[in-house]
């Protein structure tokens, strides 16, 4: 069939069959079918969505792509964790260390910050001669020696993910349950895992914006993972609000490692790292039960074990740690600008989307595909929800390098604070548990 007689299948809300996603999926990574026929189809199915037999067989052309991971020779379970992306969500910088520090060894396969969230990948880049881009072969060396790794697509893993995920990225076809359960799931599966932990956001700085939906897509990536004899747990956790007081790639960074360092952590961010650190310890049956993992993790944090970890996998991947230490050391940007409380009250409602427009608008994220971006700029938040604040006081500091990008940002971080005369009622980080497994 013609490229454009497939698109129109399911622009009808046809199912396209095995052959004919292979030719659209194969034929993109060729070269033979161009981004814009793809784009199509993309916006296509974020209308019409998937069958399940359709999605499966998506996900299983995506993951085959490049190669399939034998991690055998690491001679332990490993695992890997993912979230569907959310605003100042760091979590992966500080779970992936605690788990490996607690002996676990963890091959994480990560993303580029996609529409309004930030990546993981894009954050580690802010550490001068980060790699990301390694080969199969480099990155199970680095899982037997350092027992952590993070890297990105390549031409040798998940490479037609990597080539969607960009197209995506700046084609408004991010939010869509089949088109993100693949695109994770693609890269779980050739990662090889036997154990994986989803993070599916929800909220207003999430591409989830209900709990129903959010739990939709979080059975949707179970029940691959479950076809695919993996294990997986998916928590449904909170995105109204950014995770953390940083939002931007190296202020992410630096609030990471500080949150590794045993300084103050934002209460929110240690709790769903513990919590998700914790559930890797116990799908890969490291301890007997939850309690266990919960203290093993802990303690890797109090010993500074899981810190050291950190610099093992930057330093692994060609990274300077230097400014792990000395984040004064990281880029900075060379605008501080302070924003206001227009009114005395207590911070109400944080709104994570116009926090992560201001982010993009700064050039934090990418406007077209392939864009830089800008490692330093950001927004830094001085009052979370619940804090009392008093009128003219400041709630937030934004990181810019361009004073028109910050006359962009600025009305955008002003309108994401609430105000109110009471407190709200505190939110749970975590809403739900749903996992493979009975544990
Ligand atoms: N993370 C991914 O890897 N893909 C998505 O589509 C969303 C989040």
């Amino acid at each position: 069939m013609a490229i454009a007689e497939l698109i129109d299948k399911k622009r009808r809300g046809g199912r396209l069959t095995r052959p004919e996603l292979e030719e659209l999926i194969h034929g993109h990574l060729r070269g033979d079918i161009p981004d814009y026929q793809i784009a199509a189809w993309l916006m296509a199915v974020c209308w019409r969505g998937m069958e399940p037999d359709e999605l499966a067989d998506l996900t299983m052309i995506m993951s085959e792509s490049g190669r399939q991971l034998d991690l055998s020779p690491v001679g332990r379970t490993v695992v890997d964790k993912h979230s569907t992306g959310g605003v100042g969500d760091k979590t992966s910088l500080v779970a992936v260390p605690l788990v490996a520090a607690c002996g676990v060894p963890v091959g994480k396969m990560s993303g580029r910050g996609l529409g309004f969230s930030g990546g993981t990948l894009d954050k580690l880049e802010a550490l001068d001669g980060f790699r990301v881009d390694l080969s199969a072969d480099q990155f199970l060396e680095q899982l037997r020696g350092v027992g952590a790794v993070i890297a990105g697509q390549s031409p040798d893993l998940a490479p037609a993910d990597g080539k969607l995920y960009a197209l995506r990225d700046v084609t408004a076809t991010v939010a869509s349950i089949p088109l993100i359960a693949s695109s994770v799931m693609s890269k779980k599966l050739a990662g090889g895992a036997p154990v994986i932990v989803l993070d599916v956001k929800c909220g207003r700085g999430a591409f989830m914006p209900t709990e129903a939906d959010a739990c939709d897509l979080a059975e949707t990536m179970i029940q691959i993972g479950r076809s695919a004899n993996r294990s997986v747990t998916a928590f449904v956790t909170d995105m109204d609000q950014p995770l953390g007081t940083m939002v931007g790639n190296a202020l992410e960074v630096q609030e990471a490692t500080r949150a590794l360092s045993g300084a103050d952590a934002d209460d929110r961010l240690a709790d769903l790292a513990i919590e998700i650190a914790a559930e890797m310890l116990v799908l890969a049956a490291a301890t007997p039960d939850r309690s266990s993992a919960r203290e093993r993790v802990l303690a890797a944090l109090r010993d500074g074990s899981a810190f050291r970890k950190l610099v093992e996998l930057v330093v692994a991947q060609g990274g300077d740690p230097t400014p792990l230490d000395r984040p004064d050391l990281l880029d900075t940007a060379s605008i501080k600008q302070p924003v206001t409380a227009g009114r005395s009250g207590y911070v109400a409602a944080l709104d994570a989307l116009c926090v992560a427009r201001a982010a993009n608008r700064l050039g934090a994220g990418r406007e077209r595909k392939g864009d830089p971006i800008d490692h330093a700029v950001g927004v830094q938040i001085l009052t979370p929800v619940g804090s009392a604040v008093t009128a003219g006081e400041t709630v937030a500091i934004i990181h810019a390098n361009n004073s028109e990008r910050l006359a962009a940002s600025q009305p955008l971080v002003e309108a994401a604070f609430t105000v109110a005369d009471e407190p709200p009622q505190p939110r749970p980080v975590i809403h739900h548990r749903m996992s493979t497994q009975e544990t």
